[in-house]
């Protein structure tokens, strides 16, 4: 896979409009692809009329008529970049038929209009190469790889912008590239907000684990202390002298479940914990565990906010 601000390229290949002895005009794809669908162009190359799947050989494609053929193949990866017509913002995605939903702001529309500038650059070649052949009476070609949706708008500076997600909808399975964390299926329309809230759970419970320093520091990071708030929800934060008595609880969690609750070099260095001696059993009183719930859930809520909310756009 490649990394996010690597342009992807698009597999190789070679369309060619080749004259026949009998007098027709036929096309040729050769190469490397990865996946390919066609796109019927108007006679005139003034007007896309249908994305229609391709075929092997042998078999006939179904597309309006008259038109013109244009071959659109997949980047590398198997998947088609894409520009929202409402919103125009870039992803790349394997579904590429019928409607499609857009990632970002869930309008959804024909999967022609979702064609990309950088394909739409290369169909109008595939067209004049058509064109060219009819007129010129010789025969063109034109390479795959000249398009390759190496948009600038896809190449961020900011690191951990993209997310790859692949649909969890039963009998979905399509895969999308998104920029940010928080996106929609094209083919079905169903957030992904689930998997990645999942998978932030896991990565956050992982870190937890296999902590080895100041545990509270890695809670800091994933933004569960505050919720800096949205115009339905006000700001939320963990009160700063909370935050020692976290520490000390998250410690004492990870003495309990690794050393049998036994107080060891590390916890007396971490917890900041000054009632606990080495080598003694530690306790925890109702109390604190009760308040240590209560503190957990407003760290729960504000981390739920920031999911459901925090990927609107200041
Ligand atoms: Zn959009
Ligand atoms: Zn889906």
């Amino acid at each position: 896979m490649a990394e996010f601000k690597d342009a992807i390229r698009a597999a190789g290949g070679k369309l060619e409009y080749l004259h026949q002895s009998d007098g027709r005009l036929a096309f040729q794809i050769s190469g490397d692809m990865r996946a390919l669908y066609m796109v019927a162009v108007s006679m005139d190359g003034l007007r896309l009329l249908d994305t229609v799947p391709a075929v092997g050989y042998g078999q006939a494609a179904v597309y309006p008529q008259p038109s013109v053929v244009a071959y659109v193949q997949s980047d590398e990866q198997g998947m088609w970049g894409r520009n929202c017509p409402a919103c125009e913002r870039y992803f790349r995605t394997t579904h590429i038929f019928h409607t499609s939903v857009c990632p970002y702001c869930a309008k959804p529309a024909p999967s022609l209009t979702f064609i990309s500038k950088a394909q739409r650059l290369y169909i109008a070649a595939s067209y004049d190469a058509f064109a060219r052949a009819m007129l010129t009476g010789k025969n063109t070609s034109l390479d795959l790889a000249d398009v390759t949706d190496a948009t600038p708008a896809w190449h961020y500076a900011e690191e951990k912008q993209q997310t790859h997600f692949k649909c969890q909808t039963d009998g979905c399975d399509i895969e999308t590239d998104i920029l940010g964390i928080y996106g929609y299926c094209p083919r079905c329309g169903r957030t992904n907000a689930r998997p990645a809230f999942n998978d932030a759970m896991t990565r956050m419970l992982t870190r937890w684990d296999q902590t080895d320093k100041t545990v509270t520091d890695q809670w800091f990071d994933i933004g569960v202390i505050t919720w800096n708030g949205n115009a339905k929800i006000p700001p939320r934060a963990v009160r700063q002298l909370e935050l020692p008595f976290i520490t000390k609880m998250l410690q004492r969690r990870h003495i309990l479940i690794h050393n049998s609750g036994i107080v060891d070099d590390d916890y007396i260095k971490l917890s900041s914990d000054k009632q606990v001696r080495l080598d003694e059993r530690i306790r925890i009183p109702s109390n604190e565990a009760k308040h240590f719930v209560e503190v957990i859930r407003e760290m729960g809520l504000n981390l739920l906010d920031g999911v459901e909310f925090g990927f609107e756009e200041a």
